[in-house]
């Protein structure tokens, strides 16, 4: 409850302050009771009643014609009842229209200042409620973004997975045609071998055989020198 006062009176100083320049107290009254006020209020209309005693606090009324008697009867403009000074301290515009202030009783005082409050009450409920409708057309996009993005992030990760799978599915085949060129290479490295090993034996066999034609030359030469000798 006293947070609601609060706000009321942080509405009402703010519209206060909006409104206006001065510090008259007048012109406060006036601006506050503006929302709650008709456009005319009647005050001849108004019945004024009599008593003998006031009819807030019940002090006697004293018979004695003093004009400032704090006990004589006073009326209120507003209800009419029958009041003392004390009980009607206030005065206030009972219209839009007024020019003048009027004496009003306490009770009219305080039923004033309850619909001033309820008024500004409904206006601050008015504006949480609007300001309530504003946060749940921002939670409903909120959560729109959110749908949104978390299909966005599956699109996103789908794509990323895809893509990796294919650089898995690429590097394996690389490796593939490695081991198959390394393989090729050993072969070929093994063919080279056999074949230095061929060469170099038909390099001995070659060396072999000029060492046969030699000695076949000399004993070719041999003979020959034994021929001419046997001939002679
Ligand atoms: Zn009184
Ligand atoms: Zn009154």
């Amino acid at each position: 409850m006293s947070a609601l006062m609060m706000s009321c009176d942080a509405a009402i100083s703010q519209s206060f302050r909006h409104n206006h320049n001065g510090n008259c107290q007048q012109s406060q009254n006036r601006l506050l009771d503006q929302p709650t006020l008709p456009q005319t209020f009647d005050v001849k209309g108004v019945k004024m009643l009599e008593a003998e005693q006031c009819m807030i606090c019940e002090i006697a009324f004293t018979r004695k014609l003093k004009v400032l008697n704090r006990t004589s009867m006073k009326n209120c403009k507003r209800c009419g009842r029958a009041v003392c000074d004390q009980c009607s301290d206030q005065r206030r515009q009972l219209a839009l229209q007024d020019t003048t202030l009027h004496r009003i009783c306490d009770k009219c005082d305080t039923e004033m200042d309850n619909f001033r409050l309820r008024r500004n009450h409904e206006d601050v409920l008015a504006a949480q409620k609007k300001k309530i409708e504003m946060l749940n057309n921002q939670l409903v996009q909120l959560e729109e973004d959110k749908v949104k993005l978390e299909e966005d992030c599956r699109t996103e990760l789908r794509d990323l997975q895809n893509n990796v799978r294919a650089r898995y599915a690429k590097r394996d085949e690389l490796n593939e045609r490695l081991s198959s060129l390394k393989t090729q290479i050993t072969n070929q490295n093994n063919s080279r071998n056999l074949l230095h090993k061929q060469i170099c034996d038909l390099e001995n066999a070659i060396a072999d055989l000029e060492v046969e034609s030699n000695r076949l030359m000399t004993k070719q030469n041999l003979i020959q020198t034994q021929t001419i000798e046997l001939e002679h």
